[in-house]
C-alpha cells in the first residue's frame, strides 16, 4: 500500500499505547524479562504484580502476547536447557501447584479447596500476564468512560447443559444465566435505531466491495419484520455475483428440494456426515461452483476451518441451508462433531457478560484471593478493579502468580510411590522451583510431553495429536458509531476479507456498567479471523493458521484493521485516521481445544480417544484444561477441573 493510502487510513496516528505494541508485554511483562532477583522478604520471591499494574487496560497485541510464549516454544524445540540456569530452589511448599490460571486451573483450585478444606496452599502459575486464560478482559476507558470487551472467550453457551458441577460452580459464583440474560441483555437498542445485519462482498474475491443490508430473515436472533419478508432474489440483486450464483444461492438458502429423495432421514444423515458441507453443496445440490466464496467462512467461528473441512451433517446441525426440505429428523445422529451432535439436541443457556467469561475468571480469583478484587455480587465484578499486586502475597493460602511458564513437573521418586511433585517455572530470565503434595496440569495439553518427558510414549503421542484451533479476535475503539447508523448495519459478515465478520460491541446494562446508547459515543467493535489453509485436513490448516498469527506484526494487523474498516464504513462517512482511538488484537494461535472431526478422525471407541489417553494421571500429577475434554467449552474446562482433582482426591 502507498505512503499516502496509509496516510489515510491513520497509520501515522498516535493511538493508545501503539507505541508499545512488540513492546507491549515489556510494559508488563518487561519488568519481569528484564530479570528478576529474589525478593529480600524470605524464601519467597519478589511478588508478580505492582499495584499499578493493570492488564486489561493493556492494548496493542494482547492474546498471547509477546513475552508469554518464547519460554514455552524454547522447550519444545529443544534449546531451552541447554542454555538454562540452575533453578533456584524457593522452599515454598504447597499442597496443590496448578499449571495454568484460565478457567479450569481456577476452578480446580476452587474445586480443590472445597474438599480439602480452606487451610488448603494452593498455588497457580500462569504464563501470561494475566489471569483467565482464553477468558480475557479488554478494558478501555473512551471519552473517560469505561467500556468492555471479551479478548477471547465470548460467552456462556454450550452445547450440552451445563453438568452439575458446572452449572453448581456458576451458582456459588452468583451466575443465574437466564435470570442475567433477561435483567441485563439490551436486545432492542440496535433493532430500534433500525441498524440490521449486512453483508461485505471484498473486492480481492468479487470484484468489486460491496455492502448489502439487511439479510433476509435476519439470521439468528434477527426478530426485523421487514427483512423476515425479503426474498434472497431480491436481497442478491446488486451482489457483486453472476446471474447463475445469484439463483442458486437463493435457490439454497431458501431451499424447496429434496436433495437425497428416496433416502431415510437415517439414511441421509449417515451420507452427510461423511462428505464436506462444500461437497454436499456442488455434488448433491449441484450448485454453480460460483457459490463456495459466499459459505466458505461460513464454519469459521464456530470450528476453525472452512466449509472444505466441515461434514455437511455438522453444517445442518448449525444451521447452514440447502436441507430445510430434505426432512431430517431433530436430533444428533451417529458420527456427528461434539459441538454438531449438542447443537442438534438444543445446547445450553446463554448469556454474555460485557467482557465475555472473563468475569468467570475474576469470580473465581474473587473467591480464591477475596483481597484482590473487590465487592460482594456478580453485578459489581463488572466494574470492579483488580489489585494485582494482592494476587500472590506471601501471607495468603492461595497465590496467584504470573508472567510464570512452568517448564518441568516431575514427581520425586516413582510415580506410582511419589508423595511429593517438584515444578519448576521461569520468569524472566530465572529458574525456579516449587514443591507440591499434588500438581494438575491445567495448561494446553500438546505442552504437557516437554513438562512431564517421563510420561509413557503412547501418552505423550496422544497428548501431541490435540492442535488447538487459531483464532484471532481484535477490538477497535471508535470515537463514534454515525457511519454504522447512516449505514443502517449493526454487524457485518464480510466475505473474502481478513476479518470475517466486524460487529458493534453487545449492547448490556450490567450493575455500574452501561453500554453506549447513542451513536454519538465511542464505542468497541468486535472483530474476529480465523486463519486457516481450505484444502488441506483440518489438524494442518490450524497449524498454517498458527503460523500465520505468529509471524503477523501489529503493524500488518493496524493496515488491514484500517483498511476494512474504511472500505466497510467509509461511505457512511467513517474516517479510518480521525475516527480509530485504540486497537487491540488478541492473537490466539492456541486457541480453541481441538474437537474430533468426522471427516478426518478415527471414531476410536471412548477409551482409545487421544485426549482420554493423554489426560491420564501420572503419579501425583493430573491434567485438566478443556482439551482434555476434547473441545473448546467453559463448562468442560470446569468439568475437566473437577474431574482431575477428583483422580487426586481419590488416589
Ligand atoms: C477466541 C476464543 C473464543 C472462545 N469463545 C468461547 C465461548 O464463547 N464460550 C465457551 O464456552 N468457550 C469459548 N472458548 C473456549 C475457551 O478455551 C474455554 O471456554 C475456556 O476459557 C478454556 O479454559 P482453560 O482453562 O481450559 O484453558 P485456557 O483458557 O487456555 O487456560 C490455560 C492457561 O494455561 C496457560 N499455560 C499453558 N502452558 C503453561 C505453562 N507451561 N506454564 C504456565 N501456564 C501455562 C495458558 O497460557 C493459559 O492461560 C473460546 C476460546 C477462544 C480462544
Amino acid at each position: 500500500m502507498s505512503k499516502d493510502y496509509d496516510r489515510y487510513l491513520g497509520m501515522d496516528r498516535p493511538i493508545a499505547r501503539r507505541d508499545f505494541i512488540n513492546g507491549a508485554a515489556v510494559v508488563i511483562g518487561g519488568a519481569l524479562f528484564a530479570g528478576t532477583t529474589l525478593g529480600e522478604g524470605g524464601p519467597g520471591i519478589e511478588p508478580s504484580n505492582q499495584a499499578d499494574d493493570d492488564p486489561p487496560v493493556l492494548t496493542g497485541l494482547r492474546g498471547s502476547h509477546p513475552g508469554s510464549f518464547e519460554t514455552a516454544h524454547s522447550l519444545r524445540d529443544g534449546t531451552f536447557w541447554k542454555t538454562a540456569p540452575a533453578p533456584v530452589d524457593t522452599k515454598e511448599a504447597y499442597d496443590l501447584v496448578l499449571v495454568g490460571a484460565g478457567i479450569s486451573g481456577l476452578s480446580a483450585a476452587h474445586f480443590f479447596r472445597e474438599h480439602v478444606g480452606k487451610s488448603s496452599r494452593i498455588l497457580l502459575l500462569e504464563n501470561h500476564d494475566d489471569f483467565g486464560g482464553h477468558a480475557k478482559r479488554n478494558e478501555f476507558h473512551l471519552g473517560g468512560k469505561l467500556q468492555l470487551c471479551n479478548g477471547g472467550t465470548l460467552l456462556i453457551d454450550s452445547p450440552t447443559p451445563y453438568s452439575r458441577q458446572a452449572d453448581g460452580l456458576l451458582k456459588k459464583l452468583g451466575i443465574d444465566p437466564p435470570r442475567l440474560e433477561e435483567a441485563t441483555a439490551d436486545r432492542t437498542l440496535y433493532p430500534s435505531l433500525e441498524l440490521k445485519p449486512a453483508l461485505f462482498f471484498d473486492r480481492g474475491t468479487f470484484g468489486s466491495d460491496k455492502l448489502l443490508v439487511g439479510v433476509p430473515g435476519g439470521g439468528r436472533g434477527w426478530p426485523h419484520e421487514s427483512e423476515k419478508a425479503k426474498t434472497w432474489k431480491d436481497f442478491l440483486a446488486d451482489a457483486p455475483l453472476s446471474e447463475a450464483v445469484r439463483e442458486d444461492i437463493a435457490r439454497i438458502e431458501e431451499s424447496k428440494t429434496d436433495y437425497m429423495p428416496g433416502f431415510t432421514s437415517t439414511e441421509k444423515k449417515a451420507r452427510l456426515s461423511k462428505m464436506s458441507y462444500r461437497d454436499f453443496l456442488l455434488n448433491i445440490a449441484k450448485a454453480n461452483p460460483g457459490v463456495i466464496p459466499f459459505y466458505q467462512t461460513r464454519t469459521h467461528g464456530e470450528w476453525g476451518v472452512g466449509i472444505d473441512a466441515e461434514p455437511a451433517l455438522d453444517c445442518w446441525a448449525i444451521g447452514l441451508p440447502g436441507f430445510q426440505s430434505m426432512h431430517l429428523e431433530p436430533g444428533a445422529a451417529p458420527n456427528m462433531s461434539y459441538s454438531a451432535a449438542g447443537y442438534a439436541n438444543g445446547g445450553s443457556y446463554r448469556y454474555h457478560f460485557p467482557d465475555g467469561n472473563a468475569t468467570i475468571a475474576r469470580l473465581l480469583v474473587r473467591d480464591l484471593i477475596p483481597e484482590a478484587i473487590p465487592g460482594h455480587s456478580v453485578e459489581d465484578i463488572v466494574t470492579a478493579r483488580a489489585d494485582y499486586s494482592k494476587l500472590d502475597e506471601p501471607a495468603s493460602l492461595i497465590r496467584l502468580r504470573l508472567n510464570s511458564t512452568v517448564v518441568a513437573a516431575r514427581n520425586v521418586g516413582k510415580p506410582t510411590a511419589a508423595q511429593e511433585v517438584e515444578v519448576t517455572y521461569t520468569r524472566g530470565k530465572d529458574l525456579f522451583k516449587v514443591h507440591a503434595k499434588s500438581c494438575v496440569l491445567a495448561c494446553w495439553n500438546m505442552m504437557i510431553p516437554f513438562l512431564c518427558p517421563e510420561l509413557p510414549e503412547k501418552q505423550k503421542e496422544a497428548l501431541h495429536y490435540l492442535v488447538k484451533v487459531p483464532l484471532v479476535y481484535g477490538t477497535v475503539g471508535i470515537r463514534n458509531w454515525t457511519a454504522f447508523r447512516k449505514l443502517g448495519i449493526q454487524s457485518v459478515r464480510a466475505l473474502g476479507s481478513y476479518w470475517d465478520s466486524v460487529s458493534l460491541n453487545a449492547a448490556i446494562n450490567i450493575g455500574d456498567y452501561h453500554s453506549p446508547k447513542s451513536p454519538e459515543e465511542p464505542i468497541l467493535l468486535h472483530l474476529s479471523r480465523t486463519p486457516c489453509k481450505p484444502g488441506l485436513p483440518a489438524r494442518e490448516q490450524h497449524k498454517a493458521g498458527r503460523m500465520e498469527l505468529l509471524v503477523t506484526s501489529f503493524e500488518d494487523f493496524e493496515r488491514k484493521t484500517r483498511d476494512q474498516l474504511a472500505r466497510i464504513l467509509g461511505p457512511g462517512g467513517f474516517d479510518p485516521a480521525e475516527d480509530i482511538e485504540a486497537i487491540t488484537i488478541n492473537r490466539w494461535p492456541h486457541g480453541y481445544g481441538y474437537e474430533y472431526n468426522p471427516l478426518f478422525d478415527p471414531n476410536w471407541p471412548e477409551a482409545e480417544r487421544p485426549n482420554v489417553i493423554g489426560r491420564k494421571k501420572f503419579g501425583r500429577i493430573a491434567i485438566a484444561n478443556t482439551d482434555s475434554g476434547a473441545t473448546a467449552y467453559t463448562d468442560v474446562a470446569i468439568d475437566q477441573a473437577y474431574r482431575a482433582v477428583q483422580e487426586l482426591l481419590t488416589a
